[in-house]
């Protein structure tokens, strides 16, 4: 008798767990088959910074050092150079630029704290996520790597418009 209830109990346990797994398969899919498909990120998703330029083509940083002193993992090194030469000519917008201007992203947590501390709004962050290299020391991206203008721009992402929700925690699904 308890062999024939054992067998019903499991028999109706498996009915309902294949209910609630097929109840899904006609739903909407939230996979995306990335890199075929480009992920979607919302608007204010923190990736690999930018370094901006004004509409000269000059680089906003005037090596102030405020967003590496804001920076909680001391990941940000900057050495500022004097460029005397008249302001259309120069490199950056001001006399003072960054000669070098390096993140560490073994070190970076994506905190924020050094796009709120910049007063020229020289640096933002931007969407790039594909950030995985094999050796550590590649994750330390120089001026060259962050520079808006010479920031190579991936196609897997695709940024979200501002009334569509891309977290997953919040999709009704
Ligand atoms: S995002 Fe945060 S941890 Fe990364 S460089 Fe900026 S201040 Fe430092
Ligand atoms: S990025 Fe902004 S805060 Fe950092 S050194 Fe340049 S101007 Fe100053």
């Amino acid at each position: 008798m308890s062999i024939i209830s054992d067998v019903i109990e499991s028999t109706k346990a498996i009915i309902k767990g294949m209910g609630v797994t097929l109840s899904y398969i006609p739903k909407q899919k939230w996979t995306v088959q990335y890199p075929d498909e480009p992920v979607t990120v919302q608007p204010r998703y923190r990736g690999q910074h930018l370094l901006h330029v004004d509409e000269l083509g000059r680089e906003k940083c005037v090596a102030c050092f405020l967003c590496a002193a804001a920076c909680p993992s001391d990941c940000i090194y900057i050495v500022a150079k004097d460029d005397p030469r008249p302001p259309t000519e120069r490199t950056g917008v001001d006399e003072r630029f960054a000669e070098v201007y390096n993140i560490d992203y073994g070190r970076c947590i994506f905190c924020g704290y050094c796009v709120e501390a910049c007063p020229k709004d020289a640096i933002t962050h931007g969407y790039n996520f594909e950030l995985s290299v094999y050796s550590r020391a590649d994750l330390l991206k120089t001026k060259n790597d962050l520079l808006i203008t010479k920031q190579k721009q991936s196609m897997n992402y695709r940024v979200a418009s501002s009334d569509e929700d891309v977290d997953s925690e919040y999709k009704e699904v």
